[in-house]
């Protein structure tokens, strides 16, 4: 079993998430996305945990930043994507699309995912029924994209389409808000009422399933690539 706790970094500004990943069964720990080191230190104290493991979705500034810091604390490995590992500082592990890596006893497959940035990974726990999805995917929207085509990042939604509708997502940003203005009709309303309940208390918005998902993110629910290309 996989435990997740999101950590809200950049509060205010850009609204990252870095996540504390923690395999129950061997209390191996992996931190994700590590957007400022201090409050994932300060989340790790809480919890008395060591991170062995730094795990990145892209290259960005905003989810790499304090990746050197705790590898340094905590003697962490940085891993993520073999076409990022140029530019990720202190890479250690590098992966690509089809592999498995193992926290414990749970089993992360990666998925290339350009669009976004080329060299984009999503990290899926199939066992586990959990999804990251970076930058690539947030609640009621996409990320832009910033280096790849709409063709490229069509194609990466598509792929995450084809995971289960019980899989649950945690994105690389708390942008729900952002995405309220895209919606029509009645599951994105009950979308809006449970995502403002959770903002009020301070909470993420995240997890939510891909079924959801799938229907009331416009960029998700749209049947073509003419469609789909209307929205970005
Ligand atoms: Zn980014
Ligand atoms: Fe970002």
């Amino acid at each position: 079993m996989l435990k997740v706790t999101p950590v809200l970094c950049r509060a205010g500004q850009m609204d990252n998430y870095a996540y504390l990943l923690e395999d129950v069964a061997t209390k191996t720990v992996a931190v994700l996305d590590v957007s400022e080191a201090e409050p994932v230190i300060n989340e790790c104290e809480k919890q008395g945990v060591t991170p062995k493991f730094i795990f990145t979705t892209h290259h960005h500034f905003d989810h790499v930043e304090g990746n050197l810091t705790i590898k340094e604390k905590y003697g962490a490995k940085i891993v993520g994507a073999e076409a990022d590992s140029f530019r990720i500082a202190g890479m250690d592990i590098m992966l690509k699309d089809g592999d498995n890596f193992k926290l414990g006893d749970s089993v992360a497959h990666i998925l290339s995912a350009d669009g976004h940035t080329i060299g984009h990974i999503l990290w899926y726990f199939e066992k586990d029924k959990i999804l990251f999805t970076g930058d690539v995917l947030f609640n009621l929207c996409i990320g832009g994209l910033f280096e790849g085509t709409a063709e490229q990042m069509w194609n990466t939604l598509e792929k995450i389409k084809k995971l289960p509708d019980d899989v649950v997502f945690y994105p690389g940003h708390e942008y729900t808000i952002y995405g309220f203005h895209n919606l029509h009709g009645l599951p994105g309303e009950r979308y809006i009422e449970k995502a403002k309940k959770r903002l009020a208390q301070g909470l993420p918005v995240a997890p939510v399933s891909l079924g959801e998902e799938k229907i009331c993110n416009p960029y998700l629910s749209a049947d073509s690539f003419a469609e789909f290309c209307k929205l970005v």
